[in-house]
């Protein structure tokens, strides 16, 4: 082996120094333990572990302009402070956004469903959602005062298995219907939904006939119904209450819908517009009366009920 070195006054004489480089260059051919070392850490095989994440809640990337946000600038609107969109809230976010502090008397609880199709897992799953979120069910029903208007009120919560209408959730809204004719209130519901609950079949399907019968008896008794339309508001929700509003406001951006994209455009074989499906299309196609930002909403509704002959408390 024929080693070139490049000697520098370090050493006293060219000697030393090939003698050194001769002893380090041995060394290391001879894998002395003197010069290297072998971490049996750096090449043993490690289960793969979870990347360190950012939790949740501190950060969140909006959906609309692709920016990291930190959530306490999101606010309890949660809304992007750099672009404007309107991130997805939980009904009990909504419920202390939209009405009078601590005026809101749940009702309509307790309701279960019997499973009719004995779905696999269909109950263990309901089981976990509730303990999670908080909700017996995909919506929250009661009485509350907005602005001091007294109004039967239903949110939906897309954190409960989508919203999806079952059983329990026709059950609760026609309730909330029923009880909002015997008692002459208005009604306003906060519809979000990813459609029928397949778990139940076509028991979710005759929901739609059941709520739809019930907003039309409290439409006789000439009782206001509006509806608010966020994201997403889709399938058989679309299909009756949610549209069935004397007046049905949305917010910016909301996926409102009855049959997804794809669906529609292998069906019609068309390419539909980006938009398609957003509320502001919906809006110019005349489904929509009006999209109000979130910090809006309580304000406006406040205004309607009161337009509509909304009785002070
Ligand atoms: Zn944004």
């Amino acid at each position: 082996m024929n080693i070139i070195l490049t000697v520098s006054g370090f050493y006293s004489n060219a000697t030393d120094a090939v003698a050194y480089y001769k002893e380090l260059v041995m060394a290391l051919f001879s894998k002395k333990d003197k010069y290297i070392r072998i971490n049996p850490n750096r090449s043993a095989w490690k289960e793969p572990q979870p990347k360190p994440e950012v939790p949740d809640e501190l950060f969140s990337q909006c959906p609309g302009c692709k920016h990291t946000i930190y959530q306490k600038d999101l606010g309890s609107e949660r809304v992007c402070p750099n672009c404007g969109y309107t991130f997805r809230i939980s009904a009990k976010e909504r419920l202390a956004l939209t009405v009078d502090p601590a005026s809101f008397e749940e009702m309509f609880t307790g309701i279960e469903t019997t499973d009719p199709l004995n779905f696999p897992n269909y109950k263990k799953k309901l089981a976990a959602v509730r303990e999670m979120t908080g909700l017996d069910e995909a919506v929250l029903t009661g009485t509350a005062l907005i602005k001091g208007q007294k109004v039967a009120l239903g949110i939906m919560d897309s954190n409960f298995i989508m919203a999806s209408m079952g059983s329990v959730v026709g059950e609760k809204i026609t309730r909330l219907f029923e009880f909002a004719t015997n008692e002459k209130l208005p009604v306003v519901l906060f519809t979000a939904s990813g459609g029928a609950r397949m778990q139940e079949g076509i028991v979710s399907l005759m929901q739609m006939a059941k709520i739809s019968a019930a907003v039309q008896r409290h439409s006789k008794e000439k009782l206001f119904y509006l509806t608010v339309l966020t994201d997403p508001t889709t399938g058989g929700v679309t299909a009756s209450f949610a549209m069935e509003g004397d007046i049905i406001m949305a917010e910016s951006q909301a996926l409102v819908g009855f049959a997804g994209r794809r669906v529609i455009e292998s069906t019609v074989r068309e390419k539909l517009p980006d938009d398609f499906q957003k509320a502001e299309f919906l809006q110019e196609h005349g489904f929509v009366d009006l999209i109000v930002e979130r910090s809006q909403i309580r304000a406006t509704v406040g205004q309607l009920l009161a337009l509509h002959g909304g009785k002070h408390e």
